[in-house]
């Protein structure tokens, strides 16, 4: 691995050639920066490499890294989120990827309204069903937006999805390709508003492929940070 700078390039290039294989533009892809137990330092170095979007998985962690890093920086909440931290994730993130079930966006609407603000939040789908992985299932998502769609202080962006994983990165393709599909369906049915613009799906290991896919948000860590805890 390189300085964190280089690796950002490194990715960028990357992605920025994966948007170009499909005709896309780069720019219409955003790298998240997962920088969950990755030291304040090292976020302090993307930043001076221009990184402005960073994606967290735990509260407490995040909490005095927001605090140290300030002002100009976008936070995206993109770990499992308890019911109970609704407030504090809603004081401190700018978008939530991570909204799975109901009684999760009712606790977020409550602490957005309180708040006045509107929280801009993905729907978490899980594509296959599996046990260990947070997310609705396809056929709840539809059922999901309609009730989240009457809530005043949530707004909702899109979908996220963290697939199975598989060695080779064609093989998460028709998960990528399943989660367009379903946000298309869901686009179709005019539940809410505003487009349903955002696919957040793609870590270090396929996010190329999930550019090639139609991903608008990419979660990258290990690529830019290095391998956790070593
Ligand atoms: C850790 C994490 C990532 C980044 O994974 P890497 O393989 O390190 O790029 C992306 N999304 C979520 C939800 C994560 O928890």
């Amino acid at each position: 691995m390189g300085s964190i700078a280089e690796n950002l390039a490194a990715v960028k290039k990357r992605l920025e050639a994966a948007a170009h294989r499909v005709g896309r533009e780069p720019e219409d892809v955003r790298l998240v920066a997962v920088s969950k137990s990755v030291p304040v330092e090292l976020l302090k170095e993307a930043v001076a490499a221009g990184q402005r979007i960073f994606g967290e998985n735990y509260l407490q962690e995040a909490r005095p890294k927001i605090a140290a890093l300030g002002a100009g920086l976008s936070w995206h909440f993109v770990g499992h989120l308890q019911t109970k931290k609704a407030k504090a994730v809603v004081e401190l993130f700018d978008l939530i990827h991570s909204v799975d079930r109901l009684k999760l966006a009712q606790a977020l609407e409550q602490a957005a309204a309180a708040l006045n603000k509107v929280q801009d939040i993905l729907l978490q789908v899980n594509l296959a069903g599996e046990e260990t992985k947070s997310g609705a299932s396809p056929g709840e998502v539809a059922g999901l937006l309609e009730e989240i769609s009457k809530l005043q202080h949530l707004r909702v962006l899109g979908l996220m999805t963290m697939p199975p994983w598989f060695p080779d990165p064609e093989q998460v393709r028709p998960y990528f390709r399943a989660l367009r599909e379903l946000r298309d369906r869901l686009q179709d049915l005019r539940l809410v508003d505003n487009p349903l613009s955002e696919l957040s799906m793609g870590m270090s290991h396929d996010f190329e492929t999930a550019v090639e896919e139609g991903a608008t948000l990419v979660r990258v860590g290990t690529a830019i940070f290095g391998k956790r805890g070593s």
